[in-house]
């Protein structure tokens, strides 16, 4: 089986990069990508365990940008030490360190006591990022549930408008995963909520700025949303990649590592690594 995106403790999932290579091993994923949100800190962790385990592992982190919306951009075959790819990584880091402060000046306001300290039993100090957030809400007996948590404080109007960090811009971030040797992937298109005339006008954006593929096989899609890509990839000459999105059960309890929900990734499809490769082999080919 082929999971090209999994999230670890090195940004907002529930286990260790190992831990997590470990479990793959165990649900039979040949081919594996950790792709955390805007670090890359996990991968030699990864890559170390993935050897041990027998596990094909693709270098991965997935960053946000603000393009209009919030679009999350996968990128692979990165080398994870790239200087121009750490300093994006570092500037992130700093402006999630200063939002939250005025999370946690917000979830006061809206009632919510928490502490740094309270958010640390599930955060090993390395990002926050706001599933740390959600968590520990449920934990203090703030929301029911992480699905309740994002619903009350953390999508909420006020949240974007004066809690949530500044992002780069699409164009930054293609750029810096170009520059340290990776290919970009637009990441669960289905998230944009996008009718087909505008999902098609961003992508020939994104394209101008260097955009190869497209996560059509994902966990949350439809049938039909997975057909739509599918159909995208091919009037727009992208490579397909498939991905769980896997955090952990405290994190996002349907998703399952490989198969997603209820059964429905599940991919087998060696030529989808494949293709991956041969992108990010042609990326790296000296001219
Ligand atoms: P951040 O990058 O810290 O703003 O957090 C964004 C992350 O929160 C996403 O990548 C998801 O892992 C998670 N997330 C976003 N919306 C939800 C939601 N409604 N329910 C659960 N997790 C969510
Ligand atoms: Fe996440
Ligand atoms: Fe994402
Ligand atoms: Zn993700």
């Amino acid at each position: 089986m082929i999971d090209l995106h999994i999230h670890t403790t090195c940004s907002d999932g529930q286990f260790s990069p190992a831990q997590t290579i470990q479990m793959a091993a165990q649900a039979e994923i040949t081919v594996a990508s950790i792709t955390d949100h805007d670090t890359t800190s996990g991968i030699a962790e990864a890559q170390e365990a993935a050897c041990q385990c027998g596990i094909e592992l693709i270098p991965g982190i997935e960053i946000s940008v603000q393009g209009g919306r919030e679009l999350h951009i996968l990128g692979y075959g990165i080398s994870p030490k790239h200087p121009a790819l750490q300093l994006f990584c570092r500037e992130n880091a700093e402006n999630r360190i200063r939002r939250r402060e005025r999370m946690l000046e917000y979830l006061l306001q809206q009632g919510a006591e928490i502490t740094l300290d309270d958010v640390r039993f599930c955060n090993d100090g390395r990002t926050t990022g706001r599933p740390h957030f959600a968590r520990t809400l449920v934990a203090k007996g703030y929301a029911d549930s992480v699905q309740d948590a994002f619903d009350r404080y953390l999508t909420t109007p006020e949240f974007y408008k004066y809690v949530e960090r500044p992002k780069p811009s699409p164009e930054k971030g293609l750029r810096v995963i170009q520059e340290a040797g990776g290919v970009a992937v637009l990441a669960h298109p289905y998230q944009l909520q996008l009718e087909s005339d505008a999902m098609a006008v961003l992508l020939e954006k994104l394209i101008a700025y260097g955009l190869q593929g497209i996560e059509a096989y994902y966990s949350r899609h439809t049938p039909a949303q997975t057909e739509a890509y599918l159909r995208l990839a091919r009037r727009y000459h992208l490579f397909v990649t498939c991905g769980s999105d896997f955090h952990g059960p405290a994190i996002k309890p349907d998703i399952t590592l490989g198969t997603g929900i209820n059964g429905n990734l599940g991919i087998r499809d060696t030529s989808i690594p494949e293709r991956l490769k041969q992108a990010i082999a042609a990326a790296n080919k000296c001219i």
